[in-house]
């Protein structure tokens, strides 16, 4: 008897933290030689830290840091992203660093140019180059710059050069996100061709599709650890899901959707066909009522925030249609969405909405100011009216209206972003994630104040990655699967479980959504 060989790499119980703050807290990753190996996790659950860590892009030397990792055949612990390659480990990020004026053979072999008498020797680089694009059946010009090829065809001249510098271990973080199905297909052709070989990638992707494609097995994780290792053919994607998002299918609870229901005749107050955003979004439907909330579910990637982006003018659908009361509806900008009473709020309130050095009250009122100007000059007591309104039916936190909102606590510049948009009365508001980052009671209220404001005849569209939080607060969810609507679950059936499956392409999921 043989015992079995080691696995080509063995990363085990690492910790690390930023500033004190644990991103990984004990998390493992094992890859066998010849093996295509998926990892998935949701937003944050700590993938991208696990591979700087094995690339050597992170050390793991700070407090509370603490962990293994076993690379062919040793324990190493690199230093550097270059002491890693030299090792054999060679990660090929979305953005490829490649140069892109210069010819795929010069990036082939950039830095370890073939040279002769102390020259480069060109004739050689081409050769090799040459030989090498065959031997991976790849079909690219070398003499092309880089630059002019495609992000797919980049990535493989990339895959190549690891190819040639003998690396044992590539990975693939989110590589394929901005591929088409073409795209993917010819960058799945060559893993396949290094698993021939013996090499062993590494793939993050959250189109469950592709993992069940490509990969043997996978690896899940949830804030910051493994939570599960499978082999493809033994997890089914809802249980992928499940595992991912940390819920029981048993435990799964019925969500508190309110029965408000629209006559199956009225007439929509948002109505998007068959939106196309590309490369995110493919072909998304969805139907906002009045007085209705439809709850955007989706993995991370799925297309959610970029679907909301067509919705409120940020981008124009390059297909499809939107119909505000029936009407045709074509944005130019979220300025006239606003202008036709759809407001957004911004899943990243730092970078997209607050205004740090401003006060509350210029931060609740700026998108008012030209409704309350008048002959230039703004009505100070009606501003004053408003603003005082807001805080009062928000119950937002603050000392005065004249405090620097960057003093407030998340949840509390939430609501003041929430109020600058509640301000302008629109018909239509989008939030996306606006629970994100903010306490327990702050999320309550949000949720209190979109129930009301259902109520009150407004339409929301909300999505959440939270899927409790979802479920509780929707009427209705439609399912985005890889920027297509796949499911639009009603009030009676919608629960967690039913999204989830959805989510995950299983077994019944409610009603089919109806195309055309
Ligand atoms: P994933 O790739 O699965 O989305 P990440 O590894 O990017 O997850 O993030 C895991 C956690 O670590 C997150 O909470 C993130 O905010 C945090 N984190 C990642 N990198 C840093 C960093 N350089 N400084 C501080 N926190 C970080
Ligand atoms: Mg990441």
């Amino acid at each position: 008897m043989t015992t079995p060989a080691p696995p080509l790499l063995d990363l085990h119980d690492v910790h690390k933290s930023f500033g004190g703050v644990p991103a990984l807290r004990g998390a493992s990753l094992q890859v066998e030689r010849g093996e295509v190996h998926g990892l998935i996790g949701q937003n944050g659950a700590g993938k991208s830290t696990l591979i700087k860590i094995l690339t050597g892009a992170y050390a793991l030397d700070g407090p509370g840091d603490q962990g293994s990792i076993h690379f062919d055949g040793g324990p190493v612990r690199f230093g550097s992203p270059q002491a890693a390659r030299a090792a054999g480990i060679s990660p090929i990020y979305q953005e490829v660093n490649l140069v892109g004026l210069r010819s795929v053979a010069e990036n082939l072999f950039l830095g370890r140019e073939p040279r002769r008498y102390g020259l480069i020797d060109w004739r050689r680089v081409r050769q090799e180059a040459l030989a090498l694009m065959q031997r991976l059946g790849l079909q690219i010009d070398i003499e092309r710059p880089v630059g002019t090829l495609s992000t797919a065809e980049q990535q493989m001249v990339a895959i190549a050069r690891a190819v040639s510098v003998d690396a044992k271990l590539v990975i693939m973080d989110e590589s394929t996100s901005s591929l088409d199905d073409r795209e993917v297909e010819l960058l799945f052709s060559i893993v396949r061709r290094m698993r021939a070989d013996g090499r062993a990638v590494v793939f993050v992707s959250h189109r469950l599709d592709e993992l069940y494609a490509i990969c043997d097995r996978v690896t899940v994780m949830r804030d910051g650890r493994t939570v599960r290792v499978a082999r493809m053919g033994d997890i089914s994607k809802l249980e992928l899901v499940t595992t991912m998002l940390g819920k029981e299918l048993a435990g799964v609870h019925r969500g508190v959707a309110a029965d408000r229901k629209p006559a199956a005749d009225a007439q929509p107050l948002l109505a998007a066909r068959d939106i196309a955003n590309p490369p995110r979004v493919r072909r998304a439907s969805l139907q906002l009522h009045a007085g209705q909330t439809v709850g955007l579910a989706g993995l991370l990637g799925a297309g959610r925030t970029e679907l909301m982006r067509a919705l409120y003018g940020a981008d124009r659908p390059t297909a499809g249609e939107l119909r505000l009361d029936g009407q045709a509806l074509q944005l130019q900008s979220p300025a006239q969405a606003l202008a036709r009473g759809i407001a957004y709020l911004s899943e990243d309130r730092k970078a997209e909405g607050i205004f740090p050095n401003l006060s509350v009250r210029e931060n609740l009122s700026i998108a008012l100011l030209p409704r309350l100007a008048r002959a230039g000059l703004v009505d100070r007591a009606a501003q004053a009216k408003v603003v005082d309104e807001f805080i009062a039916r928000l119950g937002i936190k603050t000392a005065d209206p004249g405090q620097p909102v960057s003093q407030l606590s998340g949840g509390n510049q939430q609501k003041v972003l929430l109020a600058r948009w509640l301000a302008l009365k629109p018909r239509v508001l989008l939030l996306d994630e606006p629970t994100r980052g903010i306490d327990v009671g702050a999320k309550a209220d949000i949720a209190a104040l979109v129930h009301q404001l259902a109520a009150e005849g407004m339409g929301i569209v909300l999505t959440t990655s939270e899927l409790e939080e979802l479920v509780a607060m929707s009427d209705v969810a439609v399912v985005l699967r890889d920027g297509t609507s796949v499911a639009e679950i009603p009030a009676e059936s919608l629960t967690e479980e039913a999204v989830m499956a959805a989510m995950a392409d299983a077994a019944p999921a409610g009603d089919e959504m109806p195309h055309g």
